[in-house]
C-alpha cells in the first residue's frame, strides 16, 4: 500500500514507513530497532520527530501521515487541504492504522 506525501505528492510504501524508514535517521542500529518495538503514541514523541525532521520527514499524528519527506522541493509547502483531510481522516481512525494506510491509500491521499 502507498500512502502519498501532503507536499510533493510523492508515493512512500507503508511498510518502508512502518519499518524501514527509522533506519534512514541519525539513530544507531540498536535504537531504531528499539524504536520499532515502541507503542506507536511514543513513535513521535520530540525526540524522534526531531530525528526524522533532520533527514526531511515530517509526520502527522503517524508515521503513515507524511507531511514533508526527503523528496520534497527545498522551499514547497504543504497542501493544506490535503494536511486537513489526513488529519481528519487519521482522527477517525487513528487507532486502526491498517485501514488509515487502507483510506488513505483508496482516496490517493
Ligand atoms: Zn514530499
Amino acid at each position: 500500500m502507498d500512502v502519498h506525501c501532503s507536499t510533493c505528492g510523492e508515493p512512500w510504501d507503508v511498510y518502508h514507513l512502518w519499518h524501514d524508514a527509522i533506519f534512514e535517521t541519525g539513530l544507531s542500529h540498536a535504537e531504531a530497532e528499539a524504536w520499532a518495538k515502541l507503542p506507536r503514541a511514543e513513535k513521535l514523541s520530540d525526540r524522534y520527530r526531531r530525528e526524522f525532521r533532520a533527514v526531511g520527514w515530517e509526520f502527522g499524528q503517524s508515521v503513515i501521515n507524511v507531511v514533508r519527506c526527503p523528496g520534497c522541493p527545498k522551499d514547497a509547502q504543504p497542501d493544506l487541504e490535503r494536511v486537513q483531510t489526513k488529519g481528519a481522516l487519521e482522527e477517525l481512525l487513528g487507532d486502526d492504522e491498517d485501514g488509515l494506510a487502507a483510506t488513505f491509500e483508496d482516496h490517493q491521499l
